[in-house]
Order: structure tokens, then sequence, then C-alpha cells
């Protein structure tokens, strides 16, 4: 036993045991030694959720008490930020500063949102002689990946429970562990019994009894496309809802009359972010030849300035990648390039699943490099001559998730605009938690945070009188 062990699902506001006594190891990717245990659920597990989740769902899809009940799970979640940053440092190999900005900072300001949107008072809306009402939807399915393990919980959670939904949640089997304090701060906030249920174990088990349940009403996935592809079919059976938050190759522009020397500094951080494992990652890096080589120059040497190493350790930049089966896919990757590699010292530590910080030039924009998404610390710089040709490489992604464009302000502004993505930046514009987020072409449907991921968990009404 370590102090991380969690051997209970809570499922209708209490702590019980699994159908099964398989467990699934956590472990630090950092040191490779293992965390603690969670249970292996099972479709039983799965159902025993799904029947809490319905039961409550009357309730607290008519309870006036939500912003309260949130109000509460934001204090105590919020007392948990400590802890957070911690777990988050040891299952995921986060730096601590940067996960104590990120990784706590960011779900508690989402919960605070919802919170707050709970609040707000519902405005009669008519059309005609139609009244329109918007109801929850029912029952919604969670199921998030490991990058930023507890912020794609509450993105999804605190949207639902303020929309009046119920859940059941299943994260990720590499990084539950920072979930299990999101329930223990409901449990101790008082969120009614049933309104959240959390169920850990597989993809392939917990997540596809999950996705293809009857009683589901709506599944909500952050994930890989292949995944999302899964969970559409599964969904498709009996035509529940499905919101996806998928993968991405997003694409910074620093044109012809950028801050050069900014927009590089700005580029890199952004694509080596938790150590390139960002959906929103821009790791296309797409320079007017007027200022490539100083670009390449510049990216090779702020990638050499990040140090990796220790989480725990105050001047690491990047820690580990999650797990070895992430960091043998990134090195795939490398190996199998063609373009200039301009930095990516290989000789890291041998434990630990670290990769270092590699930058790659002159990448042919339709090579494997510039196509799929990486999910690790690489970064691919490509020439282009004019706007057009930028927004034409920009665009040529079989994702669409989000992007930078660097110039003079208006001439910035008019490329953002062009390009098929949900989400931009021009100029180094920070991120939002209230804006709508979410993916063009296969980076997914739908939209989470603030309004708009709240009325994704909500069904409209038209009543004629
Ligand atoms: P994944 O899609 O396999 O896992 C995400 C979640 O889905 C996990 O909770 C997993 O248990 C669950 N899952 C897996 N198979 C399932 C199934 N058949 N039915 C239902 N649920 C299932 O992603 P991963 O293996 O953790 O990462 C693989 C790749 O996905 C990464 O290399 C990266 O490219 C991408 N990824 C993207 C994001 C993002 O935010 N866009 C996040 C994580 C991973």
């Amino acid at each position: 036993m370590t102090s991380f062990d969690r051997p209970h699902l809570y499922i209708g506001g209490e702590w019980v045991p699994p159908a099964s006594t398989e467990t699934i190891a956590v472990e630090n990717p950092a040191t490779e030694e293992v965390l603690g245990h969670v249970p292996a659920g099972t479709a039983a597990d799965v159902d025993r959720a799904v029947a809490a989740a319905r039961a409550a769902f009357p309730g607290w899809a008519a309870s006036s008490s939500r912003a309260e009940v949130l109000d509460r799970l934001h204090a105590s979640l919020s007392s948990r930020a400590a802890k957070i940053a911690e777990t988050v440092g040891l299952e995921l190999g986060a730096p601590l500063k940067i996960a104590k900005a990120v990784q706590a900072g960011l779900p508690l300001a989402v919960l605070r949102s919802y919170a707050d949107l709970a609040a707000r008072p519902v405005s009669e809306r008519t059309i005609g002689n139609s009244l329109i009402e918007h109801e929850p939807i029912g029952v919604v399915g969670a199921i998030t990946p490991w990058n930023y393990p507890l912020h794609q919980v509450v993105a999804k959670v605190a949207a639902a429970l303020a929309a009046g939904c119920t859940v059941v949640l299943k994260p990720s089997e590499l990084t539950p562990l920072v979930a299990f304090l999101l329930v223990d701060a409901a449990d101790e906030a008082g969120v009614p019994a049933g309104v959240l249920n959390v169920v850990t174990g597989t993809g392939p088990v917990v997540g596809a009894a999950i996705a293809g349940h009857p009683d589901v009403d709506m599944v909500s996935f952050t994930g890989s496309t292949a995944t999302g592809r899964a969970i559409t079919h599964a969904a498709a059976d009996r035509i529940a809802k499905v919101a996806l938050e998928l993968g991405g190759k997003s694409a910074n522009i620093i044109l012809e009359d950028a801050d050069v020397t900014r927009a590089v500094k700005v580029g890199v951080g952004n694509a080596f972010l938790n150590s390139g494992q960002t959906c929103t990652a821009w790791t296309r890096m797409l320079v007017h030849r007027s200022h490539y080589d100083e670009a390449v120059a510049l990216a090779a040497k702020t990638a050499d300035g990040y140090t990796v190493g220790d989480p725990f350790d105050e001047n690491t930049r990047l820690g580990p990648l999650v797990s070895k089966a992430q960091r043998d896919r990134v090195l795939g990757f490398v190996e199998r390039a063609t373009a200039r590699r301009v930095t990516g010292d290989p000789s890291l530590p041998a434990k630990g699943h670290f990769v270092a910080p590699t930058v790659f030039a002159d990448v042919d924009p339709a090579s494997e490099l510039a196509q799929e998404e990486i999910f690790g610390p690489v970064l691919s710089i490509i020439p282009f001559a004019s706007d057009d040709e930028a927004v034409a490489i920009a665009n040529n992604s079989k994702y669409g998730l989000a992007g930078g464009v660097w110039g003079s302000d208006e001439r910035a502004l008019a490329v953002a605009r062009r390009l098929r993505t949900g989400q931009v930046d021009v100029n180094g514009g920070s991120f939002n938690p209230v804006a709508p987020f979410g993916g063009y072409k296969q980076s997914g449907v739908g939209r989470e945070l603030g309004e708009f991921g709240l009325s994704e968990f909500q069904q409209v009404k038209a009543i004629q009188r």
C-alpha cells in the first residue's frame, strides 16, 4: 500500500468496492516507480454508476441550488490546490511551477466560471409564439486523457453539472489520481449522491462500456482522433450525442512584418508546453523567408535553453513524457524524419521517459513530421513566401484545432480569419478560459468552456402558445 492507493470507486455518493479485484498501477514517469494503484473497473461497475447517475438526474435537473453546490465544490477543490499540483507533478511529470499555474490553476478558474454561470438567472427567450427552453441532456459519460488530467475532467464535469446533467467519469488510466481529489472535494462539498460518479479503468473496458451504454445520453470525450472515432461509432447505434476534443497539428505563422524574436520565443514555449503533450501545441512554425534563417537559429537556441529533468526541481522546464509508450512513439517520429535536425540532444537520463526538445528545419509540409500529431517536444519549421502560401500550408492538415499569427495587427487578424481552426491567438493573445474551445475537421465536434461549453450539455425545447 502506498499513500496514493485508491482502492474504491465513487458511485451513488459512496466509496464502493469495485466488482473486480484487479488494479491498475500508476507510474511516476520521471522515476519509473509505482506511485499507487486504482481499480481496474469493469462493465458491471459502469452499469452501477450509470444507474446511480440516472436515479440522481431528475432531482439535480430540477435543483435550484446547483450554483451553491458548485460554489462549495470550488472552495473545497481550491483548498486542495497544492495537493493537485503535487499529484500531477508525480503522475504526469509536469514541472511543479507549471503544475501549479496550469494543472491546478486552470481547472479552478474553469470551475469558478461554471459556478458563476450556474448562478446567472435564466433569461426567458421567445421566438414568435414559441417559448425557448434549455434543458439538461441527461446522463453524461465523460472520458478524459492524461495530458491536462484535472483540467479536462473539470471542463466536462463542471459544465455538465452546471447544466443540470449527472456524470459518470472515466479518467485516464495513466493519470487517474488527481481525479480522486475532485471526488474528495465533491464528497466534502455535499454534491448530491449520484450526481458525480467515477469508474477508473482502461479505455477498451470502462471507456467502451460508457460509450456504448444504452442509458448514457451523451458522451463527452477528449483524447486521440482514433478513439474519438471509436466512441462516435459506439454512440451512433443509439443516436447518442458526442462531443469530441481531439488532436491537433497547429501552425504558428510568423509574417513578414512580425516581431520575430517574440514570435519565435513564445512559439517555442507554446510548442513545448507540458513537454509538447498539448493538443493545441503550435507544432508547425511557419516563417516568412525574409526571417527564416534568423528564426531557425533562435528556435534552436531557445530549445537548447530549456532544462529537462526532475519535475520537482524548480529550474526544470520540461519533465518526462507520460509513459514509455509515448516516448517510444515520439522517438519513432524523430528517427523517421528526413528534415534537417537543428537541435535535440539524444543523451538524456536512462531512467524516466525523457525526450529532449527537438527542432527540425526545412520540413516538407506534406511529410509525416508536418502532418501527424507527435505529442512530444518536437517542432517543425517551414518557410513560406506570401500570406496566401502561409494560409495554404497551415490549412493543409486533417486537423483544425488552434494556431498563432504574428504580424501587424490588421494583417495578422486577416490571416487568423482564414485559418480553418477553432482557436487562433494573434500576437500572443492569451488563453481565455471562458472562450469557446474546440476543433474544426478531425480535431473534434462541439465546444468546451464558458457558456458555449455549458450549452453543449443542453437540449433546446420550443413550446408554442
Ligand atoms: P486515447 O484516446 O487512447 O485515450 C484517451 C481516453 O480515452 C483515456 O481515458 C482512454 O482510457 C480512453 N479510451 C481509449 N480507448 C477507448 C475506447 N475504445 N473507448 C472508450 N474510451 C477509450 O489517447 P492516449 O492513448 O492517451 O494518447 C494517444 C494519442 O492521443 C497521443 O499521442 C496524442 O496524439 C493524442 N491525445 C490527444 C489529446 C488531446 O487533448 N487532443 C489528449 C491525449 C492524447
